[in-house]
């Protein structure tokens, strides 16, 4: 495997390897990154992963600084994954100073959600991804569910720009009682474990609802926000929209995507589910 640092090192060594999955990462791998890899070797002869914790995504009172960063570990877990290429930039080499900030936007798919409780991010991931996607080129680039807002945002990016990446939409991987597998799991204590479960329990509670034939998203959002907010989570929302646009519905009677997000002892949580009408009773 080669690891690079540069970004010139890095697109001579891509050119060969081609068709090229690329999976963006911020590191600290866990097995939802694990299946994005495997998913991207499925689909073509040579993989790409880029480990890099972009500092334009977060907000100045979020987690950068603390951002768990184990790079021996995760060029260890890309080896074992046969992975061509780490790609292991600087701030420095991403964005080097006195660049001009660049932007890149989805506007109508960063109107809230996570848009609203993190400021700046969708600008920063949109800059960060468009680079990576220049800089690699990539045939196919990888992007779990779990980020079910972000994914929408990347696949609108490819498509607005013309870019030749097609965007794979990978399943959610959970732990085996259910959380999301998530780089910032580790911060959890065993009871702060418990409050972060009710995330995905409300999604489920939702979902059986949904499949029992409410379709009121003002019956199913409440109970949700209660069920996490029982659970101590301090939620930021807990909602029902459109798949494709994320616009509030009135009523489910097709497609839906129910989003929760919120805090567990300072722990910022997302997860979501998407209801698909074969779901329907
Ligand atoms: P991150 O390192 O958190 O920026 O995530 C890198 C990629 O891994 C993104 O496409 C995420 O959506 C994806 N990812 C993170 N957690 C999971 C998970 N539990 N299941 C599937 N994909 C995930």
């Amino acid at each position: 495997m080669l690891v690079t640092h540069t970004i010139d090192q890095t697109r001579r060594a891509c050119c060969a390897l081609r068709p090229l999955a690329l999976v963006p990462t911020m590191g600290a791998l866990h097995e939802g990154h694990l299946t994005l890899i495997r998913r991207a070797k499925q689909i073509a002869e040579h993989v790409a992963v880029s480990l890099f914790v972009n500092p334009t995504q977060f907000a100045p009172h979020e987690d950068f600084d603390r951002y768990p960063r184990r790079l021996e570990d995760d060029l260890a877990a890309c080896r074992a994954e046969g992975v061509a290429v780490a790609f292991c930039p600087t701030v420095e080499e991403m964005y080097p100073p006195g660049e001009p900030q660049l932007n890149v936007s989805v506007p109508e798919l960063a109107r809230d959600l996570e848009a609203a409780w993190r400021p700046g991010f969708f600008d920063g991931v949109c800059r960060v991804v468009a680079k990576l996607f220049g800089i690699f080129v990539p045939e196919t680039a990888c992007f779990g569910m779990k980020d079910y807002q972000q994914l929408l945002i990347v696949e609108a990016l490819a498509r607005g720009l013309g870019l030749p990446t097609q965007i794979e939409r990978c399943p959610t991987v959970r732990e085996p009682d259910g959380l999301a597998c998530s780089s910032r799991n580790v911060y959890l204590s065993k009871m702060d474990r418990q409050a972060a479960l009710s995330l995905c329990g409300a999604l489920q509670e939702a979902r059986s609802r949904l499949a029992g034939g409410i379709g009121d998203p003002n019956e199913i959002e409440p109970l949700m926000r209660e069920r996490m907010t029982q659970s101590g989570v301090n939620v930021d929302y807990a909602v029902v929209r459109d798949p494709d646009t994320l616009e509030p519905l009135q009523r489910i009677d097709g497609a839906a995507v129910l989003l929760a997000a919120g805090t567990v002892a300072g722990v910022r949580l997302i997860d979501n589910h998407l209801f698909e009408p074969a779901q329907m009773p």
